[in-house]
């Protein structure tokens, strides 16, 4: 029997907007397909262990939670985490756990915070929110049953800006994704996927989930191959309608 254990980074801090959600999803979307799930919380003060988990998750936070996560990140488990992305752990990481990963955050009123520096992606805050649903569109989603938009809610000051080998995770068509400017929303780089879609964001984008569980599966068993099929019409309902809603059809 296959196994996938799910670290959730920080979950007393980092968990905005219904981030838990995504976990459930992965869990759920394991087990109705007989696969066994453990989730492992994680928070300050305690190891990081790469051994010991296949996906890791790190929701959003604003501002001042994500100040204090900071100061453990980076004394406590910074070597452990980049290394882990290094050797290709799955990475699932939203809005301020998304900035965390990144090189540094100057908020709004001009403070400097360093970040963790695993991807090469850095965030400025400005005055101006950008709050509101978002749908993109993931090229590497699209199939028979799914056509790769991605649906999501964003609230954030910061404007995340990507290094050249951090790659965009889709293309914004409606809403304000990294910056507001550039057209792009999150970014790829190794397996660590990073968004600032809350809402949260794995529950009605069911590919997304299959994606990051396949991955994980792929990393960890040599025999895995694909995922079964599930029955996704309430989750298809759920993101079809948030898409009309957004944007029209
Ligand atoms: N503090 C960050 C910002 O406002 C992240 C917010 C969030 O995670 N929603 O940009």
């Amino acid at each position: 029997m296959y196994e996938l254990r799910i670290c959730h980074l920080y979950p007393n801090l980092l968990n905005l907007y219904g981030d838990i959600g995504n976990i459930k999803t992965l869990k759920k979307r394991s087990e109705w397909r007989g696969i066994s799930a453990k989730v492992i919380n994680l928070t300050i003060g305690e190891s990081f262990v790469p051994e010991n988990y296949d996906i890791v998750f790190l929701g959003g936070g604003q501002d001042y939670e994500q100040e204090i996560a900071q100061n453990d990140l980076l004394k406590q488990k910074s070597n452990e985490i980049k290394n882990a992305i290094k050797n290709d752990k799955v990475f699932l990481c939203i809005c301020g756990g998304y900035q965390m990963l990144g090189k540094f955050y100057k908020t709004w009123d001009g403070k400097e915070i360093e970040f963790l520096g695993a991807l090469d992606l850095w965030t400025i805050g400005s005055k101006k929110r950008m709050v509101g649903n978002i749908v993109f569109q993931c090229d590497f989603l699209q199939s028979e049953d799914c056509d790769g938009r991605i649906v999501g809610f964003e609230n954030h000051s910061g404007r995340t800006y990507l290094g050249p080998e951090v790659k965009p995770l889709g293309k914004v068509l409606s809403g304000y994704g990294n910056n507001g400017e550039d057209g792009y929303e999150g970014a790829i780089y190794k397996n660590v996927y990073c968004s600032y879609s809350h809402g949260s964001l794995l529950p009605k984008n069911p590919a997304l989930a299959d994606h990051l569980i396949t991955k994980a599966l792929k990393q960890k068993y040599k025999d895995f191959t694909c995922l079964s099929q599930l029955d996704d019409k309430f989750e298809i309902l759920a993101h079809d309608s948030m898409i009309k809603r957004v944007i029209g059809k």
